[in-house]
């Protein structure tokens, strides 16, 4: 067995892998760390995520690292918050041992004064959000002319959320001779665009096959009809008592709405997205972390490279658009030798989606159907049972029984178990006798369910703010969390626009649309009767002037 030592790690380094309990180096550590450690190199080094590249780029790095200077002299570039607040507070603690060595986060969302103070302090290491260290830059807090190195964590994200510029704008602030040193969990074309810009003949090292999904985990999909992709989602949850989850949904706005319907419906659920400030992302990810949020709901690139043990599923709420994030999400779990299960709720539109995806990531994706009520209670009433004898008595409570044994002296022993077991079997059958809480069946080769009568509906955006049909429908399908077919008759004007949906749409449509706001302005959506008129003419003037334009920035600031 390979260990630390024999990587070349300095003895103060060890001592803290040590504490930590790292037995021996994962795979791309033992890649990595001696061909870092013995020269000065650009780098790409690609690994699944979960499998220790925080330890694989840090330890080389932090080794390099004169202590006797204050000076800046690494930076490394993580994509979120989040991400950057875990890393630098992972390096912390393998720099434990070593005096005088400071690391420094530094992102957005809090306050850039009290950041620069810390640096200005002396720090050898940055470990910053693109967006920030801009603004860092720019502002002068910041000194990496000099830096020896520069390490980009989760590449092929930060590409993903459209960083590109501001990576090359902070790299031009940098020197030439300085080492490069890129991670990323998948290398996407944009990747080796990047290294190839960037960095001079990197070494390339590769764990495990490009893009591959990690063997701890098992694929399973729900076929649902779209309508009830909350439902299955309860029923998924419900039928395993000691889920400990993250959600993923597309968009903010389903994050935000479906973590708040599981609240309301009480499960310790919580949403992590870009809207929230850092302090609520912050508190939310406490409560996870201490499990006192058991369902994670969130979006990918808020719950990007967050690493959370003893996950024990991760959900698709809906697929996502690209398959390189179903790798990132499914890699939530299964970390650190543990299992884990993937379970993506699918429409059947989405089919075919699967059988791409189960060639991506070379493993299979076993359909399953949605369990019924009364499997759930079944495993719910096991569930509980098992806690209750588990349960330690507690000798000092004898003092406080009396009056418990006064009230219930009356019931028997069966009496009592029936009352017992009442008290979690009350609330789920009472949620699974409500019809609202069925769920159609659905099979592979069903016909598509047939639509009611149309709504139909104008809207106050049109071409003037470079929207045309394509691009519209694919922000209201986003935005509303419905499948492709359930917005059509998308008809684009200048100032404004129209749209169908089937009627049963119509109140979430509406709702969906009170008080929101788009770059600062209030959009409405208001029903009308001008049912499929003929808008040709216009449209046809207004296709000239389609410009192409992100329906909204997928840049966080
Ligand atoms: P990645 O960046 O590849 O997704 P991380 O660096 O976040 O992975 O590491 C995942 C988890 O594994 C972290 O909790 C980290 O502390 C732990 N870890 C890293 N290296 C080792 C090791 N050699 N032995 C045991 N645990 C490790
Ligand atoms: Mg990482």
């Amino acid at each position: 067995m390979t260990d630390f030592s024999s990587l070349g790690i300095t003895p103060k380094l060890l001592e803290a892998i040590q504490s930590l309990g790292f037995q021996s180096p994962t795979e791309v550590q033992q890649k990595t760390i001696p061909v870092l450690l013995e020269k000065q190199t650009d780098i790409v080094a690609l690994a699944q995520t979960g499998t220790g590249k925080t330890a694989a780029f840090g330890l080389p790095m932090l080794q390099q690292i004169n202590t006797n200077s204050k000076k800046t002299q690494a930076l490394v570039i993580a994509p979120t918050r989040e991400l950057c607040v875990q890393i630098s507070k992972e390096l912390v603690k393998y720099a434990s041992s070593i005096s005088g060595l400071k690391i420094v986060p530094v992102y957005g969302g809090a306050s850039i004064q009290e950041q620069a103070k810390m640096v200005k302090k002396g720090a050898q290491v940055l470990v910053a959000t693109p967006g920030r260290m801009q603004d860092m830059i720019r502002r002068k807090y910041v000194d990496i002319s000099s830096i020896s190195l520069c390490v980009l964590d989760e590449a092929d994200e930060m590409l993903n959320m459209g960083f590109k510029e501001d990576i090359t704008n902070i790299l031009s602030h940098t020197p030439d001779g300085k080492q490069t040193w890129l991670f990323s969990a998948t290398m996407p074309n944009e990747v080796a665009k990047i290294a190839q810009a960037f960095m001079h003949n990197p070494v390339e090292i590769t764990v495990g096959t490009k893009n591959a999904a990690s063997a701890n985990i098992k694929h399973e999909y729900y076929l649902v009809a779209g309508r009830d992709r909350y439902n299955a989602l309860k029923r998924l949850s419900d039928s395993q008592p000691d889920i400990f989850s993250i959600v993923f949904c597309r968009t903010k706005h389903d994050t935000q709405r479906v973590a708040e319907k599981l609240i309301e419906d009480g499960y310790s659920a919580g949403a992590l997205h870009g809207d929230l400030s850092q302090n609520q992302r912050d508190l939310v990810m406490k409560a996870f972390r201490a499990k006192q949020i058991r369902i994670l709901v969130a979006t990918d690139v808020a719950a990007r490279g967050i690493d959370v043990n003893d996950i024990t599923h991760v959900i698709h709420y809906q697929l996502p658009d690209e398959i390189e994030i179903y790798t990132h999400r499914s890699g939530r779990t299964g970390r650190a030798s543990s299992l884990g299960t993937s379970m993506i709720i699918l429409t059947k539109g989405e089919l075919k989606k699967i059988q791409t995806l189960k060639r991506i990531i070379n493993a299979e994706i076993v359909a399953q159907e949605v369990p019924e009520p009364n499997e759930i209670l079944a495993k719910q009433m096991h569930h509980f049972a098992s806690k209750i004898k588990d349960t330690k008595v507690n000798a000092e409570m004898d003092a406080y029984l009396t009056e418990a044994n006064t009230l219930l002296q009356a019931f028997s022993k069966d009496e009592l178990i029936k009352k017992l077991m009442s008290i979690e079997f009350n609330r789920l059958s009472a949620y699974y006798n409500k019809k609202t809480s069925g769920i159609s069946k659905i099979t592979a080769d069903d016909k598509p369910i047939q639509k009611s009568k149309d709504a139909r509906y104008n809207i106050n955006i049109g071409s003037r703010d470079d929207y045309n049909w394509k691009n519209l429908k694919t922000f209201l399908v986003d935005f509303l969390g419905l499948e492709t077919e359930d917005v059509y008759h998308v008809d684009v004007l200048e100032n404004n626009a129209y749209f169908n949906t089937s009627m049963d749409k119509k109140e979430q449509v509406l709702a969906a649309f009170d008080k929101f706001k788009l770059d600062g302005r209030l959009i409405q959506v208001r029903m009308t009767d001008k049912r499929g008129q003929h808008l040709q003419n216009e449209s046809r003037f207004t296709q000239k002037r389609q410009k192409k334009r992100p329906i909204k920035s997928r840049r966080k600031k």
